[in-house]
């Protein structure tokens, strides 16, 4: 990942305290209706409150656009 985290302090608690964390396997985001491809998403979490600030995939780009 190049990408900046775009969120450093916790918006509801106000804490720094930020966990990075992904969410694979069962869970994915598929791009593809019934294929087996997904994509990781990326969470950014207050370690504090526990509130789940940003997400992402990790690969936007394989994903098709709307139009
Ligand atoms: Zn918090």
């Amino acid at each position: 990942m190049t990408n900046r985290i775009p969120i450093q302090r916790c918006q509801y608690c106000g804490c720094w305290d930020i966990g990075l964390g992904w969410q694979h396997g069962e869970a994915l985001v598929t791009f593809k209706k019934h294929g087996m491809m997904g994509n990781r998403l990326q969470y950014l979490i207050c370690r504090r409150c526990g509130a789940v600030l940003y997400q992402c995939v990790a690969e936007p780009y394989r994903f098709p656009p709307v139009r």
